[in-house]
């Protein structure tokens, strides 16, 4: 009987160590399918988000296009002191705004190009003085007094004034280039009818005084101001198609944001002066159109250099790296 007992008690143990066993493998089996049923997921989730970053990226390069081709950031990459003239600091400029559609014109002029910089500075508490129209037989006087206040300026030139003058008005030029000022283009004959008239007509004005300067002084000129302003009443139809061509093509374009009023029938040294300094002091960067065609403003300029200096400005003439003022 215990013989018989034992057997039993052995393969009751037996059974229950096999179903220790059997339960072991069922179990870990379980659980091998289980990680091959998470890792199969994690990587279906990998494939998901490496499929989203790519669209993300794809956006991203489409948002970049058509920045490009607008010449419009969205909204929230614009600096807020973007719009304001009246700030010191750096800036990257807008990409030139490119026209999308082609235009004969574009192939007019190969050599009408400029560089456009790739920085933009805004000094502080600096004034530019600029002169339009000339050069005339006053420019000559107001390159003495500049020199004599160790001051430099930009002359926005007009070819047929310089043909008026013959030989004395290309030596101006050469003096302006030797005496460290910027010369930049304004037209070739100041005829707004007949400037604005068309993109054709403008390039074709423009690249008269360009090559006028260019042998002159050697120097390419790579900034202009529009006669009248960029914003005026005889561009209208074509301001927005011009505009993105003469930027296509590199140059940079300077209005004002103060004014002599010079060229006011009547006006005298006196209200020149006061007219050309109204916003000194309460504006921290001053781009001042004059004319070097009127005396008054040759009679007005020591005193206008001179209230500039007490009030603490700096005077520089225009390059391509000055962030515009624009009307
Ligand atoms: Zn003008």
């Amino acid at each position: 009987m215990r013989r018989g007992a034992k057997s039993v008690l052995k393969i009751a143990v037996l059974a229950v160590l096999l179903c220790v066993l059997f339960s072991l493998l069922f179990l870990s089996q379980q659980l091998g399918d289980l990680n091959h049923s998470l890792r199969t997921r994690i990587d279906v989730l990998n494939g998901l988000l490496t499929q989203q970053q790519a669209e993300i990226s794809g956006l991203n390069e489409q948002i970049a296009r058509i920045t490009e081709a607008t010449g419009v950031a969205p909204a929230d990459a614009t600096p807020e002191a973007e719009a304001e003239n009246d700030v010191s600091g750096v800036w990257t400029p807008a990409p030139p705004r490119l026209w999308t559609e082609y235009r004969p014109y574009q192939e007019l002029y190969p050599a009408l190009y400029a560089k456009r910089s790739e920085r933009l500075f805004a000094r502080d508490k600096t004034v530019y003085l600029t002169f339009d129209d000339g050069p005339t037989i006053h420019t000559a006087r107001v390159l003495d007094t500049l020199k004599e206040a160790g001051v430099k300026a930009t002359f926005f030139i007009v070819g047929s004034s310089v043909a008026r003058l013959g030989e004395d008005g290309k030596a101006l030029l050469r003096r302006m280039a030797d005496e460290g000022h910027t010369i930049g283009v304004h037209c070739n004959v100041h005829d707004y009818e007949r400037i604005y008239a068309s993109v054709e007509a403008f390039l074709d004005d423009f690249n008269a005084v360009f090559n006028l300067i260019r042998e002159t002084t050697g120097l390419q000129t790579d900034l202009f101001r529009f006669p009248g302003g960029s914003v005026n009443s005889y561009n209208e139809e074509i301001r927005s198609e011009l505009i993105h061509e003469m930027e296509r093509r590199g140059f940079t374009y300077y209005d004002w944001n103060a004014s002599s009023n010079d060229t006011a029938a009547g006006l005298t040294e006196e209200s020149a002066w006061r007219n050309a300094v109204s916003r000194a002091g309460g504006t921290k960067r001053i781009i001042l159109l004059m004319h070097d065609t009127k005396e008054r403003t040759v009679l007005a300029l020591p005193r206008i250099i001179a209230t500039y200096k007490d009030k603490g400005y700096s005077f520089a003439r225009l390059t391509n790296v000055d962030k515009p003022i624009v009307l």
